[in-house]
């Protein structure tokens, strides 16, 4: 499909035409009773109250059965400049840039997930991360189409194999939201493009990981393998399964977050069949976490998949330890254990997202030994031009004296440890003296 196409059908108004509903006492029995069931699971998923008031606002003929169901919220996604301005008090700089938009990565907002930002300040964290700026148009050095350089990795369509025993599925070019920071925005959003998944393409791929027995670890990916409908991810898994040297399966994820009343149960239910299954969600900032996503990665847990997070750092959004710390302690109480914190990649237009290296280093400081261990992610850089990703950590060697290694604690407090024979930190001594 031509780009034009493509604006010209976002264009188009995605709410279905309003449909009176119908008094529940003029309905057959059966409906009744239908109708009343499945109201009473709708109400099983929770709707904090400021999403309760965002939807009555701007749905008001939403029934709570309708908002809570995944499908409608992927219908009803905000993808057009009148669907913004409807609900978003838009600054001159993000009409314009809407405007100018063209290609892939296109606005994509599920009302649930539009529910959480802030309507008239077009600064609030959760907002700029999905509203375009006319910064993302700024082409800044270093900045690439594809930072990471997954394409040259791409042994069959949509299948990249960099590390030796590890692959990297994208599933689909869909995601419920688009990210303006994303590292496949080449890939993703985009109708017709190149990135079409499609299982004639999965049986490539399939076929690829059939021969390779190397391959132990499948990370599915996209776009966002849990756009897909229950019967064709469940079909997929069964096939990878079924292939005796892969060990596990992991999806790379951020339904549960933006659109959590995706995890319907029989949906964990399915999941539950295809252990070992493992899942990182990616999420930002507090205020994604709702009571909507306590009840998403409850149904996840419960159904035995270990959870870890992914977030991107990123300027003015959750570059600091008081936004990150709430995040990671909270993501604990949901049972999601803080895995990756990235620094942002350098995708073309992401200047005004990205920080500085040291900053990802003050935040791991800001953490370690100052909460709980399971609460600090690993800090990594991934490589541009596709060394992989990349550990960094604050250096807690100060030096050595003797056999004496001296290390500093999380309060900046230098300690001995009797290191006999050890050679670590004899390179800083001069340093620890000084
Ligand atoms: S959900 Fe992931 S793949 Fe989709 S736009 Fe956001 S970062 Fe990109």
């Amino acid at each position: 499909m031509g780009l034009q196409a493509m604006r010209g059908r976002e264009l188009k108004p995605p709410l279905r035409p309003a449909q009176p509903r119908p008094a529940l006492a003029s309905l057959p029995e059966t409906n009744k009773v239908t109708n009343l069931a499945q109201a009473k699971t709708a109400l099983r998923f929770p709707v904090n109250p400021d999403t309760r008031a965002f939807y009555r606002r701007f749905y008001p003929d939403t029934s709570t059965r309708e908002w809570n169901d995944w499908r409608w919220q992927m219908r009803t996604r905000i993808r057009s400049l009148d669907e913004l301005a409807r609900i978003f008090a838009l600054s001159a700089d993000e009409r314009a840039a809407v405007e100018r938009h063209e290609g892939a990565l296109p606005v994509g907002i599920t009302p649930y997930y539009a529910s959480l930002m802030g309507l008239d300040d077009p600064s609030e964290p959760l907002r700029r991360t999905h509203i375009m700026t006319g910064a993302e148009y700024i082409r800044s050095p270093g900045e690439a189409d594809d930072p990471l350089d997954e394409d040259h990795d791409t042994v069959v369509p949509g299948l990249v194999h960099r590390y030796p025993d590890r692959v990297l599925f994208l599933t689909t070019g869909t995601c419920s939201t688009y990210c303006r920071y994303c590292t496949r925005a080449r890939v993703v959003g985009n109708p017709g493009g190149e990135y079409q998944f499609s299982t004639r393409q999965w049986e490539k791929a399939l076929a690829y990981l059939e021969a390779h027995s190397e391959v132990r670890d499948v990370l599915l990916s996209g776009g966002d393998p849990l756009t897909l409908g229950d019967d064709k991810l469940d079909w997929l898994l069964t096939r990878l399964r079924a292939i005796k040297h892969i060990e596990f399966l992991r999806i790379g994820t951020k339904v549960p977050v933006v659109l959590p009343q995706r995890i319907t149960k029989d949906f964990a239910k399915m999941l539950k069949k295809h252990h070992p299954l493992w899942m990182s969600i990616h999420v930002t900032h507090p205020a994604e976490l709702t009571d909507e996503v306590t009840e998403s990665t409850s149904r996840l847990a419960d159904a035995g998949i270990p959870l870890g997070s992914q977030t991107v750092l990123m300027k003015g959004i959750n570059d600091d330890v008081a936004v990150m710390r709430p995040l990671m302690q909270g993501l604990l109480k949901r049972r999601v254990k803080p895995y990756y914190l990235y620094q942002c990649d350098p995708i073309r237009g992401s200047a005004h997202f990205r920080t500085t290296v040291e900053k990802g280093l003050e935040i791991i400081e800001g953490l370690r030994g100052h909460t709980t261990g399971y609460a600090t992610p690993i800090f990594a850089v991934d490589a541009p031009g596709g060394g992989g990703k990349i550990q960094i950590a604050p250096d807690l060697v100060v030096g050595r004296d003797g056999d004496d290694l001296l290390l500093r604690n999380f309060e900046g407090k230098i300690y001995r440890y009797p290191d006999p024979g050890g050679t670590l930190g004899r390179d800083k001594r001069r340093l620890a003296a000084e």
